[in-house]
């Protein structure tokens, strides 16, 4: 569940042929705009800067197919916008700070001794209550670094 390994570079080419997923040009696109933002992004907002080289309906197929190949995580944000970023297997677990002022969202790596507290906590829990959990999340809510200095 929790992998510690920082972000590798990959290209856009190589994490479509690591997935049995064929290149198409929009498929590189998508991921090439993903992997140079480096954090959620509302699909709103990356229709804006693929606008000129892929279409909407297009946009949403590529999105569609990456989500079902486990490559592409879904984000709701605290106001109901849904945003999307890459979840490559290399990619470290981690969480997200939303900011209250200006809506961007942050990733957030928290502790290895506190991930390793939750999730002994989460065994624990699943003996107790007769459950599997398969993952957890945890969102923080606050105010931005560039807010804060406006
Ligand atoms: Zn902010
Ligand atoms: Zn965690």
């Amino acid at each position: 569940m929790s992998t510690y390994n920082k972000v590798m570079q990959k290209k856009p080419r190589e994490i479509l042929s690591n997935n049995n997923i064929s290149i198409t040009n929009p498929r590189l696109l998508v991921i090439e705009e993903l992997l140079s933002i480096k954090k959620p992004i509302a699909i709103e907002d990356l229709q804006i800067r693929l606008k000129n080289t892929v279409a909407i309906s297009t946009l949403y197929r590529v999105i569609s197919d990456l989500k079902s190949i486990n490559i592409l995580e879904e984000i709701i944000s605290p106001d109901n916008i849904t945003m999307i970023e890459l979840s490559l297997l290399d990619t470290s677990h981690h969480h997200h700070m939303f900011c209250e002022k200006c809506r961007d969202v942050i990733d957030i790596e928290l502790s290895e001794v506190f991930e390793n507290k939750l999730d002994n906590e989460i065994r624990t829990l699943e003996n107790k209550l007769q459950m599997k959990i398969n993952d957890h999340g945890l969102e923080l809510f606050g105010v931005c670094k560039r807010c804060l200095k406006n």
